[in-house]
């Protein structure tokens, strides 16, 4: 007789994990799978990453931290954001969580009342709607179509907003699309928010250190500091570092913001783990050459899937300006016959063909909120995506 409450039933699982699970299965039966789903690092986690990590525990290392982190782990995040994206904060402006994804949680339900919004471009990545459900929000989801390159201009970020509005979310570089904003677009961005001052802005910036773009990367609270005491920014070592099973995130916003998510943080998980802390001090504070030489790997892998989808007769693809995913249009083959005889009506469509017919596992756009499109992650070998490519090339020249 379980009864979940309503803020379970209401939410989604995830649909990258349930991908990601289907295509295990399938390999697990002994299918040829070529897995592009994944949204993780293949790297390993840095050697002195680990090394610290290990001389914490031996060091005693091993019990509760303060709620909101140990003071290493504040400082080194402090030392980061003040470094790389001149932004001063405070200690107490600083928060650690389990994971960039425990730290957005914890701000929605720190802040979220039933009835308020909470604006989400699309696409989006995939976790925001359900996340603004489970605190019994409401997500407005705002379509960024292909050709604004999948951003939130500046008209549609005003249209969106009423008096409910509580949050914007923007996620910089994206996590379907990989497209970035520049100063001048954040600051465009800025300008619509000064007119709206109970508009708080989310910036989730996880993906920040994997840039390919010829200009810099910024957080929207460096090109407009006038938003300090509405903004929280959110980052984390799972991506810049290969960490995600370290599972620490953190966000640097106004005190008392932050106040209530370590209030809502001690009842809930009293800290982050100890070791997993130390371990991301030294990957912030720590040399951070693996982590260029990481991105270098990306940009090649980001450069051989653009150039081989964009030749793909029926697909297309934006450049991305920073992360390990390609978006890509498949619009080209809607309307389209598989050689089973199944009409090809949508993405879900072309992505169930792929995997089937192809033994290619991605995602598809309606996941993300914006249709016709597929994800897939480069976050794997260059000879799987080489390989990937091939087969989808294919299995598009066999649709009629
Ligand atoms: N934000 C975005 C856009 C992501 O893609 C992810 C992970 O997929 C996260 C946050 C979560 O990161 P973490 O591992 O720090 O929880």
């Amino acid at each position: 007789n379980f009864r979940p409450a309503a803020r379970v039933s209401n939410i989604r699982v995830s649909p990258t994990t349930e991908a990601a699970q289907k295509a295990r299965d399938l390999k697990a039966e002994g299918k040829d799978i070529l897995n592009l789903t994944v949204g993780e690092p293949d790297f390993d986690t840095p050697e002195a990453i680990k090394a610290a990590a290990a001389e914490a525990m031996s060091a005693g290392q091993t019990k509760y931290t303060p709620v909101n982190g140990t003071p290493e782990l504040r400082a080194a995040i402090r030392g980061d954001f003040a470094r790389r994206l001149n932004i001063p904060a405070t200690d107490a402006q600083v928060c650690v969580g389990g994971g960039a994804k425990q730290i957005l949680f914890l701000a929605l339900m720190a802040t979220v009342e039933k009835g308020d919004e909470v604006i989400i471009p699309a696409p989006y990545w995939v976790s925001y709607p359900d996340m603004v459900i489970a605190n019994e929000g409401t997500p407005v989801i705002v379509p960024c179509p292909e050709e604004v390159r999948f951003k939130l201009t500046p008209a549609a970020l005003e249209a969106a907003i009423t008096p409910q509005t509580r949050w914007l979310i923007l996620n910089s570089p994206s996590n379907p699309t990989g497209v970035a904003y520049s100063a001048d677009e954040l600051r465009a961005l800025g300008e619509v928010l000064a007119r709206h001052p109970h508009v708080w802005v989310l910036c989730d910036e996880i993906y920040d250190r994997i840039w390919f773009a010829e200009f810099d990367a910024v957080s929207i609270l460096t090109v407009c500091p006038e938003l300090a005491d509405r903004a929280l920014v959110v980052n984390g070592v799972s991506k810049s570092h290969a960490m995600t099973g370290w599972r620490i995130g953190y966000g640097v916003g106004p005190v008392p913001l932050i106040a209530a998510i370590n209030k809502l943080q001690s009842q809930m998980s009293s800290c982050p783990s100890s070791v997993s802390q130390a371990a991301a001090a030294a990957a912030l504070s720590g040399d951070q050459g693996e982590v260029d030489t990481q991105v270098a790997v990306y940009r090649e892998r980001r450069d051989l899937a653009v150039e081989r989808l964009n030749a793909i007769p029926g697909l297309s693809c934006l450049t991305p300006d920073g992360a390990f995913y390609i978006y890509a249009s498949c619009a080209g083959t809607l309307g389209k016959t598989t050689p089973s005889g199944r009409k090809i009506a949508n993405d879900a469509d072309f992505v169930l063909y792929l995997l089937e017919e192809a033994g290619v596992a991605a995602v598809h756009g309606a996941a993300y909120g914006l249709e016709p499109y597929f994800r897939i992650s480069t976050a794997t070998s260059a000879e799987v995506i080489d390989a990937a490519c091939a087969r989808i090339a294919e299995a598009c020249a066999r649709l009629s």
